[in-house]
């Protein structure tokens, strides 16, 4: 084994999703321990604090060791574990960049070695940082396949408040609001409508579980939900019958989803915002499209009036455009050109650091030159030349820029396609808004073939990626 004599020891607290910790000083002892039975000398020791690598923020002793890497003063790096060093795959990308630069092939884990100078070694590296990835993913699956088992079982899901109808031990039943559910299914089935069996709890004093007031949208779970006819439901789906009584039968369940699910009897849908705003161009006049609601039914269009300047000409309705493009996106996350395009470089610090010093640099030039200008001391021509050439260049780098920063909120879902499928539904719009964003520039919207027709025709959508 090489002689080290300038090795850097690395050691980050955090508390990661699964609420697990290990302490800094236990990382920290394992490592000079190491260090000592290699006869390796450990030049500095550096410690990050409370800082997640998941959440993007800087971890400024991690930054310090990287730029010692780099200007050739350490020559071996010992970590407790790779998940210690990086948690996604771009941040293994620079650090073994700049391994690599600097010619420091020893990275020694506590887990095992890894010689960067070698392609498995590398290999290996990357693979336990998708390990390091994936480990709070496969923590919550554990998790998951254990919830499986016990609903297959059919035996109730414990913990979070208790169902309506049930006791404690979701398997009793509550005699009193028992008879309030067969109550409200009698009526439901007879054709009276949410809001006034709402009404009708309200006026009797029938709270919730949690002692609110009856809402149709919570009306409507309770009446639907499964549960009610001795049925266990395991992520949204039937999996087989549960170990307590029906509260009411089956078949009365049946009729009530059929009758209570019915799309055409929602009500709330106009009150959904729109996901894709700023994001869609008029394939006529090239606006961009604004909400264009048309008998309490969301649609993006070419406005004309008093705050919008657009043709009038072209009109799409939200919710097929909407869910096309968010499949399109999921697939997209899924894609070789996209996992290349954003781990491939990876959305590095440094770079977008640059960019953001060479911005300011630019916005002040702009100033200077306005003053410059205001003093007498060049003419006009030459100040309005000057002043757009900086400011082209300064366009250049905003998008530059915004598509670096942007990646941020994607990165952790490259290569996860599905999951974030699974889970697109529960987003905040914010946070859908922002995926989408990274992903697609803009998309122009072309005239429909047959006009006015509801359903979705894909050719319409001309997607523009962003990578
Ligand atoms: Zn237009």
């Amino acid at each position: 084994m090489t002689k080290r004599s300038a090795v850097a020891v690395y050691a980050r607290i955090s508390q990661d999703r699964s609420g697990e910790e290990l302490g800094v000083r236990r990382q920290l002892e394992d490592c000079r321990a190491e260090a000592v039975r290699r006869g390796w000398v450990v030049a500095e020791e550096y410690v990050d604090d409370d800082v997640s690598a998941y959440s993007g923020k800087k971890r400024p002793a991690y930054e310090r060791m990287l730029t010692d890497l780099a200007e050739g003063r350490r020559d071996g790096v010992i970590v407790w574990h790779m998940d210690r060093l990086h948690r996604r795959p771009a941040e293994l990308e620079r650090f073994v960049d700049t391994c690599t630069a600097a010619g420091v092939r020893d990275v020694v884990t506590l887990s095992g070695d890894i010689d960067l100078a070698k392609g498995d070694g590398l290999l290996m590296a990357r693979l336990l940082a998708a390990v390091a990835a994936n480990e709070s993913d496969s923590k919550r699956r554990r998790g998951a396949r254990k919830a499986l088992e016990i609903a297959q079982t059919g035996r109730p899901l414990m913990g979070g408040p208790r169902p309506f109808g049930f006791q404690e031990d979701r398997v009793s039943h509550h005699p009193a609001e028992a008879q309030v559910i067969r109550e409200l299914a009698a009526r439901a089935l007879a054709g009276e409508t949410l809001t006034s069996m709402a009404t009708w709890l309200q006026a009797t004093g029938v709270k919730t579980v949690g002692g609110k007031e009856w809402r149709t949208q919570t009306l409507r779970q309770v009446l639907t939900n499964p549960r009610m006819w001795g049925m266990r439901v395991h992520q949204g789906t039937v999996i087989g019958p549960a170990t307590w009584e029906p509260i009411i039968t089956p078949e009365l369940g049946e009729r009530l989803r059929r009758l209570l699910l019915d799309p055409s009897r929602r009500t709330n849908r106009s009150a959904r915002r729109y996901l894709l705003t700023g994001l869609l161009r008029c394939g006529k006049c090239g606006n961009r499209l604004n909400s264009a609601p048309k008998n309490g039914v969301r649609r993006y269009g070419c406005v004309m009036g008093p705050d919008a300047h657009g043709c009038g000409g072209i009109f799409i309705y939200a919710e097929l455009l909407e869910a096309f493009i968010t499949q399109a996106v999921l697939y997209r996350l899924d894609s070789p050109d996209m996992h290349q395009a954003l781990t491939g470089t990876g959305p590095d610090e440094e770079a977008t650091r640059e960019l953001a010093d060479l911005m300011q640099q630019d916005t002040n030039r702009l100033d200077d030159l306005a003053e410059t200008w205001a003093d007498g001391d060049i003419s006009k021509a030459e100040w309005i030349k000057a002043r757009d050439r900086i400011q082209s260049r300064l366009e250049g780098n905003r998008r530059t820029f915004a598509r670096l920063t942007q990646r941020d909120a994607v990165a952790e879902y490259i290569g996860h396609g599905d999951e974030l499928r699974e889970s697109w539904e529960s987003l905040t719009l914010s946070r859908q808004v922002a995926i989408v964003k990274a992903v697609v520039d803009h998309a122009t919207i072309l005239p429909a073939a047959v006009p006015g027709r509801k359903g979705l025709d894909p050719e319409r959508v001309r997607p523009e990626w962003r990578v």
